[in-house]
C-alpha cells in the first residue's frame, strides 16, 4: 500500500494486473490454480502487508484469507492497490473456505519453497478431489518484470540510502566503531522516510573486510584501511542494495590495486546491462577483469541478483544464468575481491535494465575518499 501522507508523489502501481499474469504463469507450470502461501507474493497479488494470510489463485477468482486481527487492514490494502479480491476472515483453518473454492478444480500448485511437510499433507486432505502440484516461482517470474512504479520505489529507496551515505561518510574519519557507522545508516534511512533497512546493514574495515557478509562489529575504523558498506532501504516494502568501498585517508598500493580492479570490474559488468543480453554476460565482465590482475579465487560470490519485494529474488546474476536480460528487470552488479587477513573490496550498483541499456538506480561516487 502508498503512503501518501510520507511519499505523496509515487507512481502508482497495477497491482491489479498482476492477478491475470500471475494465472498465465501457473497455467504455464500446468496447474489450474495456485495456492499461494509465500508472504511477500500474498502482497504481491493483493497489497496485504499483514503477518499472516494465503491467497486462493483460482480459474476464475481471486481470494484472500486472513484472521480478524487484520479484517480492517486487509480490507483497506487490498481496495488502495484497486485489486478484485474476495476476502475471509477466519479464525479457524480455512479448510471449508478453500475446498468450496476448489470445487471442479483439477491441478492446484502449491509453492514448493513456503509448503512444510506438515503442510502439504494438510492440504492434501483438505483438497483430496484435486491433484496437488509443487512448483517454483510461479509467482516471482512475474515479479521479476517491474512495473513503473515499482521501480520509482526502488528509486527513492535508493535516493535515501545515496543522501544517508553522503550523510554519513565523514564519521569514518574520526574514529567510530563499524557498529555506530552502521546504526548511524540505518537512522539516517529512517529520517529520510524509509520504512526500514533492507537487509543489516554491512560496515567493515580492514581485515574485517575481507568476510564478504561479516555483520558489523565493535572494531572502530582505523587509518588507510578499505572499508567496504552494504547498504539498502525500503519503500513500500520495494528495496534498494548498494554497496561502497571507502578509505580514510591512502591504502596500501596493494589494497587500492583491490579497489581499482572491482570498480573496474562492476563498470564492465554494468555496461553488459541490456535487454537481450545473456545475463551470464554480466558475470563474465566482471570475473574477466579480475581474473585479469590475478585474483580470480578471491572473487568468492555470485555477481548479482534480483532485487523488489525482497533484497534477493530472481534473476541471479551467475555464469549459469543463459537466459535474457528482459526490460523491467532490476538486478545488482557487486563483484568482490577479498583477500584474508588483509583488505576487501565490493563495488554494488542496483540497475534497472532498459531499452536504452543500463539505468543505475544508485548514484554514490565511487571514489575511495570517505569526504
Ligand atoms: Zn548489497
Ligand atoms: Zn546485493
Amino acid at each position: 500500500m502508498t503512503k501518501p501522507e510520507i511519499l505523496p508523489d509515487l507512481v502508482p502501481m497495477d497491482v491489479a494486473g498482476r492477478t491475470e499474469r500471475v494465472r498465465v504463469s501457473a497455467g504455464e507450470s500446468q496447474c489450474d490454480a495456485l495456492l499461494v502461501t509465500n508472504l511477500v507474493n500474498v502482497r504481491y497479488l493483493t497489497g496485504f502487508t499483514g503477518s499472516a494470510g494465503l491467497v486462493w489463485l483460482g480459474p476464475n477468482e481471486l481470494v484472500l484469507i486472513t484472521d480478524r486481527r487484520y479484517a480492517e487492514q486487509s480490507e483497506s490494502e487490498s481496495s488502495q492497490a484497486s485489486v478484485d479480491v474476495r476476502i475471509e476472515i477466519t479464525n479457524d483453518a480455512p479448510k471449508e473456505i478453500l475446498a468450496a473454492a476448489a470445487t471442479g478444480v483439477g491441478r492446484i500448485g502449491l509453492e514448493a519453497a513456503s509448503v512444510s511437510w506438515a503442510d502439504q499433507r494438510k492440504y492434501a486432505e483438505w483438497f483430496e478431489a484435486a491433484e496437488l502440484v509443487p512448483t517454483a516461482g510461479v509467482v516471482e517470474r512475474c515479479r521479476q518484470i517491474k512495473d513503473d512504479g515499482e521501480i520509482d520505489r526502488m528509486a527513492k529507496a535508493a535516493a535515501i540510502a545515496d543522501a544517508a551515505l553522503a550523510e554519513v561518510r565523514p564519521m569514518l574519519a574520526d574514529g567510530h566503531t563499524e557498529q555506530e557507522v552502521a546504526l548511524a545508516l540505518d537512522t539516517a534511512f529512517r529520517r529520510l522516510g524509509a520504512e526500514k533497512s533492507a537487509f543489516t546493514t554491512i560496515v567493515a574495515g580492514g581485515p574485517n573486510a575481507a568476510l564478504p557478509h561479516i555483520r558489523p562489529t565493535d572494531r572502530p575504523i582505523g587509518p588507510n584501511e578499505l572499508v567496504i558498506m552494504d547498504m539498502g532501504a525500503v519503500v513500500d516494502g520495494y528495496r534498494s542494495d548498494m554497496t561502497r568501498t571507502v578509505s580514510v585517508g591512502e591504502p596500501d598500493p596493494e589494497a587500492q590495486r583491490v579497489f581499482e580492479t572491482v570498480r573496474e570490474a562492476q563498470q564492465l559488468g554494468v555496461e553488459q546491462v541490456a535487454p537481450g543480453a545473456p545475463i551470464s554476460d554480466v558475470d563474465k565482465a566482471c570475473r574477466t577483469r579480475i581474473d585479469a590482475a590475478g585474483w580470480a579465487d578471491a572473487f568468492v560470490h555470485g555477481t548479482g541478483h534480483g532485487v523488489g519485494l525482497d533484497i534477493h529474488e530472481q534473476p541471479w546474476v551467475r555464469a549459469t544464468a543463459t537466459e535474457p536480460l528482459e526490460v523491467g528487470q532490476v538486478i545488482t552488479v557487486e563483484p568482490g575481491v577479498y583477500l584474508p587477513g588483509f583488505c576487501g573490496a565490493r563495488v554494488e550498483d542496483t540497475v534497472v535494465v532498459t531499452d536504452s541499456g543500463p539505468r543505475r538506480l544508485t548514484h554514490s561516487p565511487k571514489t575511495l575518499a570517505v569526504s
